[in-house]
């Protein structure tokens, strides 16, 4: 039996660390510091960077990426199991040298990279050193990049990027970006554009303002609205080959998408923990919350909804170990991806439902984690999109019915079982 569903020894007792560590080093951060991508606020950084030295000297650093790029090769299972209590702190991916979108940028830089663009980006990146963005929606079309309009022509030895960026994650700190634009217009969107890697000094990149999420303080505001004006990158800066943009947006953005998921299950998990203490703790009508049985059914749906989310994302980060190929497992990315906004949503609308007016209030983390949940159904490609995907990938496994009856039409299947079984009903007489 190949089942199993038991953290090895070893590994739990690195967790265990993890979980230690987090909650008495990494998680108070959150409240005395600023945004991790800053690399101009230089509050704490000599404190982050000893307990970043922490974490490589107990080899937990980077575990997204295999031994030669410095990680440890963990594989997807127990980055997932990792990523449940990196989820907890806005500074523990940075901490732990898989942060998003670097973690992303990472891997697409590894797999496509020169050996000159992976001594200039990818190594600084990887030593936590830079920050880096992906910028790829435009203002008029995000869910479908057919439609993106920036325009990289070829000149002499430069490329000349034109066009806006919209929601460019990072930018504002980044020291290159990630631009994908069309190199060939007469050719599919399929095989007509490219990525690029753009270093963030380079003059005509001008950021027309930072969007914030929610009512996020405009000075905290992390994705760019960005214009690309006669943008020039040295030839060499195209990340692999041309018109091969749409296969590494697929490389980066399904790894993305399920390390969101693994993260997202610690946001779960202490939604969960809030709505049970709050159960335990508040009395009405003389008695517990604990002990009405709407609220029990809220506990009980929660924590179902639960656990089949952190299975769904398991089962997909070993499928993704085993076959070390994205592409097989489309599906079950999708599905992680069309899952994970309802889960959050409704567990952190319950929770925050059975705090009353202390949960809508700005004293508890309900509001940011709702909206987190809004966000995250769109981030990386809308719900409906990833729901198409899993239909479609679905539907090849299947094909039409060869007669005029579906093939489980019942007097059809009888007949087919009366002939096979004939010698069964020899003799038999009457209509069955
Ligand atoms: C927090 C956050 C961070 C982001 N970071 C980045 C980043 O770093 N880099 C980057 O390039 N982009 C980033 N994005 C942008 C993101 O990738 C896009 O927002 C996303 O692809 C959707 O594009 P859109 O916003 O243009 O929505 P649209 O494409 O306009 O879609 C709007 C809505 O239309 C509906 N819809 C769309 N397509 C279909 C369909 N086929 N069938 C049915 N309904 C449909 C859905 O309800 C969808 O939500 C980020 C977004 C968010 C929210």
């Amino acid at each position: 039996m190949a089942w199993d569903f038991e953290t090895e020894p070893e590994f739990q007792r690195e967790l265990a660390w993890m979980d230690v560590f987090l909650r008495d080093e990494v998680e108070p951060l959150d409240f005395v510091l600023g945004n991790p991508y800053d690399p101009k606020d230089v509050r704490g950084r000599d404190h982050v960077r000893r307990l970043k030295e922490r974490v490589k000297e107990r080899g937990l650093w980077a575990c997204h990426l295999g031994p030669e790029l410095g990680g440890h090769g963990f594989g997807q299972l127990k980055l997932a199991l990792m990523n449940e209590l990196l989820g907890r702190s806005r500074w523990a991916p940075s901490i732990f040298g898989c942060q998003a979108p670097d973690s992303g940028n990472a891997e697409i830089l590894a797999h496509y990279g020169t050996p000159q663009q992976k001594e200039r980006y990818l190594k600084p990146l990887l030593e936590g050193e830079i920050v880096s963005c992906y910028s790829m929606t435009e203002p008029h079309a995000g869910a479908d990049p057919t439609m993106f309009r920036t325009r990289a022509v070829r000149d002499g030895d430069h490329w000349v990027i034109n066009g806006e960026k919209w929601f460019s994650s990072n930018a504002r700190w980044a020291s290159f970006l990630i631009v994908m634009a069309v190199t060939d217009p007469d050719v599919s969107p399929y095989q007509g554009m490219s990525m690029f890697i753009v270093p963030a000094e380079t003059p005509g990149i001008q950021i027309l303002r930072n969007v914030g999420v929610g009512d996020e303080n405009p000075d905290h505001a992390s994705h760019a609205y960005i214009r690309y004006r006669d943008v020039r990158v040295p030839a060499d800066h195209l990340l692999g080959k041309p018109g091969g943009a749409f296969v590494i947006a697929q490389t980066r953005l399904g790894g993305g998408r399920i390390h969101h998921a693994m993260r997202t299950m610690a946001q779960l998990r202490r939604a969960f923990d809030m709505m049970c203490e709050r159960a335990l703790s508040r009395e009405t009508q003389g008695e517990l919350l604990a002990n009405k049985q709407m609220v029990q059914e809220k506990i009980a749906d929660s924590w179902i909804e639960i656990e089949q989310f952190r299975l769904l994302v398991l089962r997909t980060a070993w499928l993704i170990d085993k076959y070390k190929d994205y592409k097989k497992v489309r599906k079950d990315i999708a599905a992680v991806k069309v899952l994970l906004p309802k889960v959050l949503h409704d567990v952190v609308y319950r929770a925050m439902h059975l705090h009353g007016a202390l949960g809508v209030s700005n004293e508890m983390p309900f509001a940011s984690m709702l909206l987190g949940a809004a966000a995250l159904g769109i981030a990386d490609g809308p719900t409906e999109v990833h729901k198409v995907t899993v239909a479609r990938q679905l539907l090849r496994e299947y094909k039409k019915s060869d007669g005029l009856f579906p093939s489980a039409h019942l007097p059809t299947r009888r007949a087919a079982a009366r002939e096979r079984l004939a010698h069964l009903i020899e003799g038999e007489v009457g209509n069955l």
